[in-house]
């Protein structure tokens, strides 16, 4: 069973659909700041962090020692029993969260984190079983969120314990509103969500669940203001509103410290989702929300796991150096820094569609040269392409999946912002020749 080589070994053991990145996958050996280094001693700046589990840096000093700390005095579940560090990581997102009277429930996954939350929003509205999402989102792939996940590529079923309806509004570039200003494009995706509710029961719908900012979907978000709008609508008939942070939390968009609050009129949602880069890789999902909607449930405690001293531990040094450093803003300055180099360069490149984001969550759409049709195989050369030059990033998001994303740790300096951008600029480059050459994966 043991022999071959790792990948073959990973062939021979897992499903097939535990897809890895890159025709000769990556094994990685450790990491330090924003750098990884593989089994064979190469070095990678990396820009994508795991999929945005790395928040701050690779193997912060804080956290390791806060985890040994715990690991060494009790690795236990916190059901049961009372848990300090689960208390306090809950009192300091509670706080965090712009919620009147929050409470908190911690999960280990973004997945069961939106699990949670749409079995809140049912059980408070009675039992409903309708759910709005987002036309492209992704909320994940276990039973009831892979029938929300409205990306067609990310979701294998449309088996779904939830009857679906999805609305329009997080692709601004494409689609039936595509090219309308702000206010027009927000009052067409109102009018589209106040129809599609005229032709439901609206007492049978539980939630609107969205992504401030599309994360798998591309980076991609309609305009501010936008879920303000929504929610006017959803209030008339006590819908809802989970806003997905995912992605978005922590500081990642720099502007804001939540997604949500790009559309600030509104207020904040009534439940909101965390996971991924809460605990810089430990594994920490969770939801906060309005206390009214938190006790709706009529059970026990739900996960085992959710809330583990080791992983609230991660947390609580890693949001500790996230908010002491003030990383939120150093993403506004240095990845608009990266983004103004990244679009001088796409003006020279006929393959960049869109170079979008905000913060450090920055889109490179790419789409076949001399056409509006989105290119996932010449992504998937790009992504090969900056592997070699010793830079990791993502792929695959977005309609078509032709956007490469890019979404380093919160604490990238300046220096690794451009010479990330060169190395990434250099990897389009000998994309786009190769392409003309043929040289396709
Ligand atoms: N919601 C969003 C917005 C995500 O991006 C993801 C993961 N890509 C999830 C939920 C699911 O999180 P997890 O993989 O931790 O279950």
């Amino acid at each position: 069973m043991s022999a071959g080589s790792l990948y073959e070994r990973h062939r021979a053991v897992l499903p097939g659909w535990v897809a890895l990145y890159y025709e000769r996958p990556l094994e990685l050996s450790h990491g330090e700041g924003r750098h990884v280094w593989d089994v064979e001693g190469n070095r990678y700046l990396d820009f994508f962090g795991g999929i945005l589990t790395t928040m701050t840096a690779h193997a912060l000093p804080e956290v390791t020692k806060a985890v040994a700390e715990q690991a060494a005095r009790l690795v236990h579940s916190s059901t049961l029993y009372l848990s300090r560090p689960m208390v306090e990581l809950a009192e300091r997102i509670a706080d965090l969260s712009g919620i009147e009277d929050p409470r908190v429930f911690f999960t280990t996954s973004g997945t069961e984190a939106n699990d949670t939350a749409l079995l809140l929003a049912s059980a408070y509205r009675g039992g409903a079983n309708q759910v709005l999402a987002m036309r492209n989102s992704y909320h994940g792939r276990s039973f009831s969120t892979v029938g929300l996940t409205g990306n067609a590529g990310w979701s294998p079923t449309t088996l779904s314990p939830l009857q679906t309806l999805y609305v329009h509004g997080s692709v601004r570039t494409r689609g039936p509103y595509a090219g309308l200003p702000d206010a027009e494009f927000t009052a067409a995706a109102v009018a589209d969500l106040e129809d599609m509710l005229a032709h439901t029961r609206p007492a049978g719908v539980a939630a609107l669940i969205a992504e401030p900012v599309q994360g798998v979907g591309g980076f991609t978000s309609g305009p501010d203001g936008l879920f303000a709008a929504f929610r006017e609508v959803l209030a008339r008939e006590g819908i809802v509103w989970i806003s997905d942070e995912v992605q978005t939390g922590w500081g990642r968009t720099g502007d804001h410290f939540w997604g949500w609050q790009a559309h600030g009129a509104a207020g904040p949602p009534d439940l909101l989702t965390f996971a991924k880069g809460i605990g810089n890789g430990m594994s920490i999902g969770g939801v906060v929300g309005r206390a009214e909607i938190m006790n709706a449930l009529d059970a026990n405690s739900i996960s085992t796991f959710g809330g583990s001293p080791v992983t609230m531990a991660a947390g609580l040094a890693n949001l500790g150096y996230l908010l002491e450093h003030d990383l939120q803003s150093n993403a506004r300055r240095v990845g608009a820094l990266l983004r103004e180099r990244l679009e001088a360069a796409a003006r020279r490149l006929a393959m960049v569609r869109e170079v979008r984001g905000r913060g450090l969550m920055i889109g490179v759409e790419l789409v076949r040269p001399g056409t509006d049709e989105p290119d996932a195989r010449l992504a998937a050369l790009v992504l090969e392409r900056a592997r070699e030059a010793g830079l990791l990033i993502g792929k695959g998001g977005g309609p078509g999946a032709g956007v490469l994303r890019i979404a380093p740790p919160l604490s990238l300096t300046e220096a690794e912002a451009e010479e990330g951008a060169d190395l990434l600029v250099g990897a389009l480059e000998r994309a786009e020749t190769g392409w003309e050459g043929g040289d396709r994966p």
